[in-house]
């Protein structure tokens, strides 16, 4: 048990885990930690509310991955601010159902293989300046943590 725990450990330094890369740049989909802003990881507090997705370390204008094989659903519209970061992608399939943003994806339909160049990263600097960039990754269901996925 703890020597697969620290098998897992070790094998998360180099890899990404059971999904594929998220952003070029960031091959281990390392989280984003505490900034400004707040912190990336899955419960972080954000007001009175809480941060149902974990935030995967991205560029501004990366280019963002399928991370697991299946089809775009739709366009989502996560934040209801109409600011100039709003709007992602939502992707099923390999038994999962995530919602990614705030990503300009290339469309909104058909399949995706695992590592497929979705889209890119909108520029969240200009919205949020010196955050810690990053792609958004929630499950559908948001009771669901998605941290061992990646
Ligand atoms: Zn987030």
């Amino acid at each position: 048990m703890l020597r697969g725990l620290i098998l897992f450990i070790l094998f998360t330094q180099v890899t990404a885990g059971i999904w594929g890369r998220l952003c070029d740049g960031n091959p281990t989909n390392r989280l984003r930690g505490t900034d400004g802003y707040g912190s990336g990881f899955y419960g972080a507090p954000r007001g009175r509310r809480t941060h149902l997705g974990v935030d995967v370390i991205c560029s501004d204008g990366s280019t963002v991955d399928a991370p697991f094989t299946g089809r775009m659903v739709k366009m989502v519209i996560p934040f209801g601010n109409n600011h100039a970061i709003e709007n992602g992608a939502m992707l099923e399939g390999s038994g999962y159902c995530v919602k990614m943003f705030p990503i300009a994806a290339l469309r909104y339909n058909g399949s995706v293989t695992k590592g497929e160049v979705i889209g890119r990263l909108l520029n969240i600097q200009d919205v949020y300046p010196g955050i810690t960039s990053h792609v958004h990754i929630q499950m559908c269901d948001t009771s669901v943590d998605p941290t061992p996925y990646l």
